[in-house]
């Protein structure tokens, strides 16, 4: 930063390039020469239409609640998500104790709320313990809500003559592999690495170089995302059931070595089980509109000893429960 001249970085500007992929940005109505322009201006990115690179978004039928507790060490200890009938719920402690939670409904783009976790409530708060608690916990300032879309399609490429497109500008993605950010971080640090020593008359090779590496993987997340977020959502009974039965066939052993817990050598399914805990808390059992399936997503390393069957069930890919999934 020390290195940059004064006034080159412009905050709340707003910045606009030229069709043809120039090397020139405008910002206020001044034309600004550079070597490159990196357009990172995120899901509806004006670069990208700009660039002809755009093939719409798309709202992938859900909206997202997330919130952070005020302090709520005790009531989640673990990483979890429970899938219902096109509503998903998950928890995620913090290192503070507080807890990070996120909540998705199928629901019509556009809404509001007049009082939040009213709304979070009405649709979860007949789920298990800790849910209610967790939205007790939380103040509504601390509650986001957004509807979820991703692009229709990736660009054709990312590279528009002196012009590049960088995070959700090019692959805006579901959330549902918690890897949109993460991309962004990937496309930085992979085109620095591209750019570093590159003169201004081996520009061209970077970014092509950096649009061979950076399109394949982002678009194969992209999807992956997609489909998980289509898994995970089913909100038809007989979709709905059929993932649930899908996903109780991968046995409580091969889940158990797949997720081997953190400490103690405790395993995921002793604690967080299909089952709902409330149940074995003298609370009612789980009615209605609530969740037919618990997914225990624990992070952890593998523990000494572990089998190589289990190691290769860790490296099997598992679409709805990828340990990629902490996320939101
Ligand atoms: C509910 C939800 C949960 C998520 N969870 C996760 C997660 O767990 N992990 C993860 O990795 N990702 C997650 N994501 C995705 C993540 O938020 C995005 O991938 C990430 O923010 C993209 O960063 P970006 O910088 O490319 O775009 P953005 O964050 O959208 O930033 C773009 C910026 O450009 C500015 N801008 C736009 N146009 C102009 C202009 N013309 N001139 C100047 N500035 C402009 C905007 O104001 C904005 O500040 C989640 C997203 C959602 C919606």
């Amino acid at each position: 930063m020390q290195h940059l001249r004064p006034g080159t970085i412009r905050l709340s500007a707003v910045a606009s390039v030229a069709a043809d992929g120039a090397p020139v940005v405008h910002v206020d109505g001044e034309e600004h020469p550079v070597d490159l322009v990196i357009a990172a201006d995120g899901i509806r990115s004006d670069a990208r239409a700009r660039w002809g690179l755009d093939r719409g978004i798309r709202y992938a039928g859900y909206t997202a609640w997330r919130g952070i507790t005020t302090t709520a060490g005790h009531l989640a200890d673990e990483a979890g998500e429970t899938w219902g009938r096109g509503a998903r719920f998950g928890i995620v402690p913090l290192p503070d104790d507080r807890v990070y939670w996120f909540a998705t409904h199928q629901t019509p783009p556009g809404g509001t709320d007049d009082d939040v976790l009213a709304t979070v409530h009405s649709l979860f708060g007949n789920w298990h313990a800790p849910i209610g608690a967790l939205l007790a916990a939380t103040p509504p300032e601390a509650v986001l809500r957004h509807d979820i879309h991703d692009l229709v399609a990736l660009p054709a490429s990312f590279v528009h003559g002196r012009g590049v497109l960088l995070g959700d500008a090019a692959h805006a993605m579901t959330p549902d592999l918690g890897q949109g950010a993460g991309q962004a971080i990937e496309d930085a640090a992979t085109l620095a690495l591209l750019l570093r020593g590159a003169s201004t008359q081996h520009l061209e090779d970077a970014l092509s170089q950096y649009d061979q590496l950076r399109r394949p993987r982002t678009r194969s997340l992209w999807r992956q995302s997609r489909l998980t977020g289509r898994i995970g959502q089913a909100a038809h009974p007989a979709c709905a059931t059929l993932r649930d039965a899908a996903l109780r066939a991968v046995t409580s052993a091969v889940a158990a070595e797949a997720w081997p817990a953190p400490n103690g050598g405790r395993r995921p399914s002793q604690k967080a089980s299909t089952v709902d805990r409330s149940s074995s808390a003298g609370r009612p059992p789980m009615t209605g509109r609530s969740p037919r399936l618990r997914v225990p997503v624990t992070p952890g390393r593998p523990v000494a000893g572990q089998s190589s069957a289990a190691r290769s069930a860790r490296r099997r890919p598992c679409t709805w429960a990828s340990r990629e999934r902490i996320s939101w």
